[in-house]
């Protein structure tokens, strides 16, 4: 019988709202933590060049070798322990894809990056949590005591964490990974803003995996790239849930002119850091409002005042809402932008105030 009747999703996935943080046509756009600048000229002109000699009509390296070679480089390591795909979020997906799934559960930090759970349930994994406390600290004991008590098959830190812009100290990474048996996913999205990197225990810490992106600090989230370190038996696993020739030839030659050029990341990096420096102190010396430090490119903020995002919208300034969320009451966040975004955000928050 023919029927017109929709199909049904999957079951697990009927309530689930698509990741959506809005992207509006407004005039300052510090909602997803973007680098407010672009790329460096010699980015596209390399590029141009290099897909001139391109050969579209065959597909690209499977294993991005080139790509991975570069990147493996930086860290001192053999390509073999590196790994790429269509941003961090896509290697995110194939680490659930590969040790998540039915029956074993991903622990996570709450408050903690959003598209995590979501990428986990798209995976099959069951998410287990754990709070943060209330300055958004973990212990070492709760680590312990979270791994203890939930036994997961992965843990996953954002680390700065996004929201708060905090960081986890390195004997917590320690913790997280010596009283469970998990594989221990440390995302270093905003790492190159501060905070301290988890590559250096790779060697110690055998169940360590370390994601990182292209698309904050080194200023292309129009690429879609990121990458894990870690051993080589993960990425031997990895390669059995990625899609055939899952990075393209476009993708990987563009990153590999970004690594080319990386020295071009740091001083943009520190201008980046000093503004966001100054844009926390405007906001803490602002009456109502509390601000946290942050080692990324963002600040969370948090005001008593009812609606405060749409009372910023409405002057033309975009930033994230986390007020109705749970330990996030009454929060918001602003990405650093450019001088001038972040003066409209604070003259819109003066009058919204
Ligand atoms: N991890 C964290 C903590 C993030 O905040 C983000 C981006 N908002 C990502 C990963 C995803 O980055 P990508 O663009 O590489 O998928």
């Amino acid at each position: 019988m023919v029927t017109g009747q929709p199909v049904p999703v999957r079951a697990d996935l009927a309530d689930l709202e698509p990741y959506g943080a809005p992207q509006l046509d407004v005039a300052v756009r510090l909602n997803t933590n973007e680098t407010p600048w672009p790329p460096p000229v010699a980015f596209s002109v390399r590029l141009a060049e290099r897909v001139q000699e391109m050969e579209l009509q065959r597909y690209p390296d499977r294993r991005a070798w080139q790509l991975r070679t570069a990147v493996a480089e930086r860290f001192g390591l053999p390509p073999e322990r590196v790994w790429a795909a269509n941003g961090s979020n896509e290697v995110l997906l194939q680490l659930f894809q590969a040790y998540g799934g039915p029956g074993r559960p991903l622990l996570l930090l709450r408050p903690g990056y959003s598209a995590h759970p979501l990428i986990a349930r798209v995976a099959a994994t069951p998410v287990v949590t754990a709070d943060l406390d209330e300055d958004f600290q973990l212990s070492a004991s709760a680590a312990v005591a979270a791994v203890t008590r939930h036994d997961p098959a992965l843990v996953c830190v954002a680390n700065p964490n996004n929201p708060t812009g905090m960081t986890l100290a390195p004997d917590i990474i320690r913790a997280l990974h010596d009283h469970s048996r998990a594989l221990l996913i440390v995302d270093e999205a905003y790492v190159e803003f501060g905070g301290q990197s988890a590559v250096g225990l790779l060697d110690e810490l055998p169940r360590l995996v370390v994601c990182r992106t292209f698309s904050k600090a080194w200023r292309l989230a129009g690429l879609r790239l990121g990458y894990l370190l870690g051993h080589d038996w993960v990425i031997n696993d990895l390669r059995k849930v990625r899609l055939p020739y899952h990075l393209d030839a476009l993708t990987q030659a563009a990153g590999l002119v970004a690594v080319e050029l990386a020295d071009q990341v740091t001083a943009h990096v520190a201008a980046l850091s000093s503004e966001r420096d100054r844009l926390h102190d405007a906001l803490a010396a602002l009456d109502g409002v509390i601000v946290w430090p942050s080692s990324a490119n963002f600040l969370l903020f948090r005001t008593a005042v009812p609606d405060l995002f749409n009372r910023l919208l409405s002057r033309g300034v975009l930033v994230r809402d986390f007020s109705t969320q749970p330990h996030l009451q009454g929060c918001l966040r602003v990405s650093v932008g450019t001088k001038s975004d972040d003066d409209a955000f604070l003259a819109a928050m003066k009058e919204s105030l």
